[in-house]
């Protein structure tokens, strides 16, 4: 059996053989379920607690459900000061490089920045940019870097089209993020997108889950 992966959301999920969720938690760390995966990260949207959240954020990310660091990162649209945005992103990636886990980026208006910041890491761990809705010369610099990223429901406004069609399969994911759209429905129009079969998509998104999140090469 060959589940549905979704590797984002801010949605409880039940987990089955057909379904394998990363629900991905910014506050309350410590009210995991150990039958679930998770991704853990202090989002620049919410550092008012910065100090504490830190804390505990590498104290519980340590668990081995905790797949991923993040979402974490820069954005510069919203009005959490740069500073603290950049000094909770650093101590993020650090987390994230001892702990040998994945990063989960949040990007928004800050591209040269995040970059800057992920370039001494040497692909030393996985970077998946969640969300990705930017251009194709922007995605073309990420997967050029060996980067990952993940698209959701900006399919279904018809953005990232061409991107998805014709970047390499072996670096994008799928996911719902705060939606409540089922992560099939991304799989079929994303087999519709690169004109194959959804089984392809499947098979292709398993294959570069275990290589991230799983550390499987
Ligand atoms: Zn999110």
């Amino acid at each position: 059996m060959h589940p549905f992966y979704n590797i984002h959301s801010h949605l409880a999920t039940e987990n089955n053989d057909a379904l394998l969720t990363i629900q991905n938690l910014y506050n309350n760390f410590d009210n995991m379920d150990t039958s679930k995966f998770y991704s853990i990260g202090l989002h620049p949207w919410y550092l008012n607690n910065y100090e504490e959240d830190l804390i505990l954020l590498k104290k519980y990310s340590q668990n081995k459900n905790v797949l991923a660091i993040g979402e974490c990162g820069l954005d510069y649209l919203c009005s959490t000061d740069k500073q603290l945005q950049m000094n909770a992103f650093k101590e993020q990636i650090q987390i994230a490089v001892t702990l040998n886990k994945p990063l989960i980026i949040h990007c928004v208006k800050a591209f040269e920045d995040v970059l800057k910041q992920l370039n001494d890491l040497k692909n030393k761990i996985p970077i998946v940019f969640h969300g990705y809705n930017n251009n194709v010369t922007i995605a073309k610099r990420l997967i050029d870097k060996q980067y990952y990223l993940s698209f959701g429901t900006s399919l279904l406004r018809n953005k990232n089209i061409e991107l998805l069609k014709t970047m390499n399969p072996n670096y994008f994911f799928l996911e719902t993020d705060i939606s409540t759209i089922e992560i099939e429905e991304l799989y079929a129009i994303a087999a519709q997108i690169r004109n194959t079969d959804k089984n392809d998509i499947i098979l292709q998104i398993q294959q570069n889950f275990k290589k991230v999140f799983l550390n499987d090469n």
